[in-house]
């Protein structure tokens, strides 16, 4: 995610320099205010709000657990005070003087940069309102609350996303396709490791088929395999969705094989991360001949994220910050079998 962010900051910075050969050197810092912001999710979330008499022309670095707001034009107003916050997200905001025209917002923040994930955006000057220009930060608690190990970076992880193309998988009772749930959650969770360095490759990067067509389940399924073994996987992880007759079955699961001493290890900490994030019953893990667990010779594990047959897990299937959830906790697992078995 913070990547992400990184590219927003330099596309207001790009953004800016028309605007900046516009802004005066005339400038005042009025105010610094947080406003908290709607909790969305179980993140914090807050806003702080740099307000200027007019146009200000700006740059932000990460410094530790600080962010730093330089005002390259604006100099400090004189009700601008330093301020304790203390809230879980924020510490303090300082406010230093760099130049005779130039000022330097400081916010202490109450956890590292890596476990905050910021937006910025600006608010243009309003005369009706009476409100300067405002430079506005949202902050909110990153969800991934691990830090990778290095062991990660360069690895080859194949995932899985089950279905696709002809074959929908398990429909939920409001026609929620399996093949899609399951290929978000592989989008997410290939975001989520390529940023951590590791060599991700999908076995399908659209809604298709991957042998062909209604070819047969061993078929398709070995399409899938042969990519692992192509390209030399470390580990092969199939991402599924349950589905049972009786509608009130529900849960997380994974499925492996034990051909090797690590595909059980793979199950159990990719089952604990799902069941830590997503917070569904706990279903465990199943020695199970599944054909892909049981065919790529590297380790591997199926997971069934929870069951689309469940009209309450459908929908929750469907959400995106469910998915999000759900794939850190696959990424979690992951990274602890990284852990054990460089
Ligand atoms: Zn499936």
């Amino acid at each position: 995610m913070k990547r992400i962010f990184g590219i927003l900051i330099v596309i207001t910075a790009l953004l800016l320099p028309q605007a900046a050969l516009a802004a005066s050197n005339n400038v005042k810092l009025l105010n610094i205010s947080i406003d908290k912001g709607k909790i969305q999710t179980d993140n914090n979330v807050q806003k702080v709000i740099i307000e200027t008499t007019d146009l200000a022309d700006f740059t932000i670095k990460e410094n530790g657990n600080k962010l730093l707001v330089q005002l390259n034009n604006a100099k400090i107003g004189s009700t601008v005070k330093n301020m304790a916050v203390n809230t879980a997200l924020i510490k303090d905001i300082k406010v230093d003087k760099i130049t005779k025209t130039s000022t330097m917002v400081n916010i202490g923040l109450s956890k590292e940069i890596s476990k905050v994930e910021y937006n910025v955006s600006t608010l243009p000057k309003n005369s009706k309102t009476k409100k300067g220009f405002c430079v506005v930060l949202t902050l909110q608690e990153s969800n991934n609350k691990f830090l990778f190990s290095p062991n990660i970076k360069g690895k080859t992880i194949v995932i899985d996303p089950g279905h696709g193309g002809s074959d929908p998988g398990a429909i939920g009772p409001t026609g929620v396709q399996e093949k899609d749930v399951n290929f978000a959650v592989a989008k997410q969770v290939e975001k989520i490791l390529k940023n951590a360095g590791a060599n991700v490759i999908l076995t399908r990067v659209a809604d298709v088929d991957v042998a062909r067509a209604n070819a047969s389940a061993a078929e398709e399924l070995g399409a899938r395999v042969n990519i692992a073994i192509k390209n030399n996987a470390d580990i092969f992880v199939s991402i599924h969705s349950n589905s049972f007759g009786n509608e009130s079955a529900q849960g997380t699961a994974t499925y492996f094989y034990s051909k090797t001493d690590k595909d059980g290890y793979l199950a159990n900490a990719i089952q604990k991360g799902m069941v830590e994030y997503g917070k569904r019953y706990d279903r465990g893990i199943i020695d199970t001949n599944f054909y892909v667990t049981k065919r790529s010779p590297m380790p591997a594990a199926l997971t069934e994220l929870a069951f689309l047959s469940n009209y309450n897990e459908e929908s929750l299937l469907n959400s995106q910050d469910f998915q999000k959830n759900l794939a850190i906790g696959i990424c979690k697992g992951i990274n602890d079998y990284f852990l054990k078995f460089k």
